[in-house]
């Protein structure tokens, strides 16, 4: 199996190393060409364009930042659909791509207009968010949340077991999207409580990492008090997962439940949070530095 890689960031890198474990072929591109250099200096072949990626490989993945990044990809010029079209136009089309697989969090209506072109031109396509951070990526425990039609995800299904731990069709197109919506609402709610509490145990006097260490056993156990609470404890505020693409995520959601008729306050309120930390400079950070704007002791 050769696959092809668009996005090879913090998580696209680790991931597309998974396959390449595994046993498959590669051919990666990235906008920045030095962040795939090290998937080449294990045997990947480096594309120019993602035209090239689409007309040189089985199964595509893409794993880029923001909705305006997978359009690019996908729909603009040397972009994805491009390759396929000139390849089949040309009856070059043996080596070309037949499933394409968005693992961006974008917008759920993205991932239809992605699912019903690929479809035009008789490729499948699935939505494949994920959760489980940079870890997750890296230990390959994600959580990959699908959307799309279940035949296509017998075929990837191997795949996607060689990069997670939880691989579950949510519904058709769009539904791993929405699915990934409502993760990152849950997300919203742990971030701020995690925070808050460390800002509360800290004014209380109270040893820090004793206090994560009891109440991660209890009720308030989860992933941001495991892996992101001891970080703010050593002061590492890098990225894991970085603030502008959490602001991202949470806007999408709350566009999504404004046009289904929802307003979610909770949401609402982290976000405008979030939004306080991006202009006290804090964009390119990571999640954890939510602590800046709650207490001016970290
Ligand atoms: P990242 O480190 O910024 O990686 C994204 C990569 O995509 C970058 O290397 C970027 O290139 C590349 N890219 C963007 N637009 C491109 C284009 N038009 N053509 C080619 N390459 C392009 O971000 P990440 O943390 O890996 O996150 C990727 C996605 O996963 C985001 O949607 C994020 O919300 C989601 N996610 C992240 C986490 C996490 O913990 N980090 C967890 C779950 C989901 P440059 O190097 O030039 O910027």
């Amino acid at each position: 199996m050769k696959i092809g890689w668009i996005g090879t960031g913090i998580m696209g890198f680790s991931m597309c190393k998974h396959l390449m474990d595994a046993g498959n072929k590669a051919i990666v591109f990235n906008r920045t060409q030095s962040k795939a250099q090290g998937l080449v200096e294990l045997g990947a072949e480096l594309a120019k364009t993602p035209a090239q990626v689409a007309s040189s490989c089985d199964v595509l993945f893409t794993m880029v930042g923001y909705p305006s990044d997978v359009e690019q990809v996908y729909f603009g010029k040397d972009g994805i659909f491009e390759g396929l079209e000139e390849a089949k136009e040309k009856g070059e089309d043996a080596h070309t791509a037949r499933i394409l697989v968005d693992m961006t969090t974008t917008k759920p209506s993205l991932a239809v207009r992605i699912y019903e072109k690929a479809k035009e031109l008789g490729c499948e396509s699935l939505d494949a968010p994920v959760s489980g951070g940079d870890s997750g990526a890296r230990n390959a425990t994600l959580s990959i949340m699908v959307g799309g039609d279940a035949s296509t995800l017998e075929k990837v299904k191997p795949l996607f077991d060689a990069m997670g731990k939880s691989v579950l069709l949510e519904g058709p197109a769009g539904a791993g999207q929405h699915t990934k919506m409502a993760n990152q609402i849950q997300i919203a709610g742990t971030m701020v409580g995690m925070c808050e509490a460390l800002a509360y145990s800290k004014a209380a006097g109270l040893d820090l990492k004793k206090m994560v260490a009891t109440i991660a056993k209890g009720a308030a156990g989860c992933h941001s008090l495991d892996n992101l609470a001891p970080r703010v404890i050593r002061g590492d505020y890098e990225p894991g997962f970085i603030v502008e693409h959490f602001i991202k995520d949470m806007k999408i959601a709350l566009e999504e439940s404004r046009r289904m008729g929802l307003e979610l306050k909770g949401l609402g309120l982290v976000e405008s949070m979030y939004e306080e930390l991006r202009d006290k400079g804090y964009g390119k950070a990571g999640t954890q530095a939510l602590v800046k704007v709650i207490g001016d002791e970290f």
